[in-house]
């Protein structure tokens, strides 16, 4: 394989970023699992998780917790799992989150089948409408049909937010799925070991010390790996220096900007517009559309201009750079949070752990 483009992954960086949200969320009676998907569970990133002080490594992708079985963690898998996958599951992940009687009578028989006790955590959804049921009275019986089952063990309550319906985490839905948790404890007489309440999105009102007391873990993905959260902002004491991509530059030519004689529609069928700048020196980087979307990487040189891209390449406007790009010359880009997951996913973008 060759070595560009690559993208550059500062395990350093994430351990920091882990150690410093450890001890403030610990700070908050809240112990973090680490979120691996953002960088498909490679298992450099994930022994950097742990090195931070992280023992729950959580996926979304069962296919991902395999890439981290030999690694000294717990597992959870956060995706509802699917019944056809139930063997791996109960195989590969420590943990489960679930909305399904379904998919735990699937769960339950396989942990019987390999002699495994399985962990279940409840979702319960506060109105961001992705994962769980909606109605406490569904969540409440769920409950009760789970500790009915041999080999699944409920441990824990959770929700997500922030992701399909932008809900953000607050006091008052964190205060409702503790309130839910209390009435599974109380109906079933156990105790649960979770209260999960939101992903790197819930870390803001941590932080103000507004999260209510009893919420003891919270999904971080994006802080830990990118050190951003709600909305994609900075997190106090992380960094967000983590990931940049690089890309070597196959041609340098001076050409118009304005196509000639331009009817036809581009490589992806949409009918391309340019702005006439005039003649203008442009470069072609070897990366393209098959890796990336260029609208998700930003040159750290802030005079390059990204025109546009194909599937293999990428076009850039290089015309007002101090630099002096030749032929070979590298050009680097910071990573949108969708700008790494498709770089750590294409097989074509060389991965280099720093
Ligand atoms: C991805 C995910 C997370 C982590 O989200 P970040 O924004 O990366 O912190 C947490 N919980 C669930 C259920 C997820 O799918």
């Amino acid at each position: 394989m060759s070595v560009y483009p690559c993208i550059n992954i500062r395990l350093d960086t994430i351990t920091k970023n882990t150690k410093n949200m450890v001890a403030t969320c610990t700070s908050h009676g809240i112990t973090p699992a680490g979120v691996t998907k953002l960088a498909c569970a490679y298992p450099q990133v994930g022994q950097a998780i742990i090195n931070g002080g992280i023992h729950l490594l959580a996926d979304s992708r069962i296919a991902n917790l395999k890439k981290l079985n030999h690694l000294n963690a717990q597992k959870m898998l956060l995706r509802l799992p699917a019944i056809s996958e139930a063997a791996d599951v109960v195989r590969y992940a420590d943990i489960s989150l679930n909305s399904e009687l379904a998919t735990l009578h699937a769960l339950s028989a396989e942990a019987v089948e390999q002699h495994r006790l399985h962990q279940v955590i409840l979702m319960h959804d506060l109105g961001d409408l992705r994962e769980g049921a909606f109605f406490e009275e569904e969540t409440l019986a769920l409950a009760r049909q789970a500790m009915t089952l041999p080999g699944i063990e409920l441990v824990g309550l959770g929700t997500n937010l922030a992701c399909y319906g932008g809900v953000e985490p607050s006091t008052e839905n964190q205060c409702c799925l503790l309130t839910i948790a209390d009435k599974i404890e109380a109906e079933n007489q156990i105790k649960l070991k979770y209260v999960t309440g939101a992903s790197s999105a819930g870390l803001n009102i941590m932080q103000s010390g507004e999260i209510p007391k009893g919420i003891n873990q919270l999904r971080l993905g994006a802080s830990l790996l990118m050190g951003i959260g709600l909305n994609d902002e900075p997190i106090p004491n992380t960094s967000q220096n983590t990931f940049d991509l690089s890309t070597e530059i196959i041609e340098i030519k001076v050409k118009p900007s304005v196509p000639s004689h331009s009817t036809a529609l581009d490589a992806f069928g949409n009918k391309p517009h340019f702005i006439d700048r005039g003649l203008r020196k442009r470069a072609i980087c070897a990366i393209g559309k098959q890796d990336v979307d260029i609208n998700q990487i930003t040159p750290l040189d802030n005079n390059i201009l990204v025109i546009g891209g194909s599937s293999d390449h990428l076009i850039l406007d290089i015309n007002d750079s101090d630099n002096n790009y030749q032929v070979g010359s590298l050009v680097t880009f910071n990573l949108s949070y969708g700008g790494v997951l498709q770089c750590m996913t294409s097989e074509y973008v060389n991965k280099h752990f720093i």
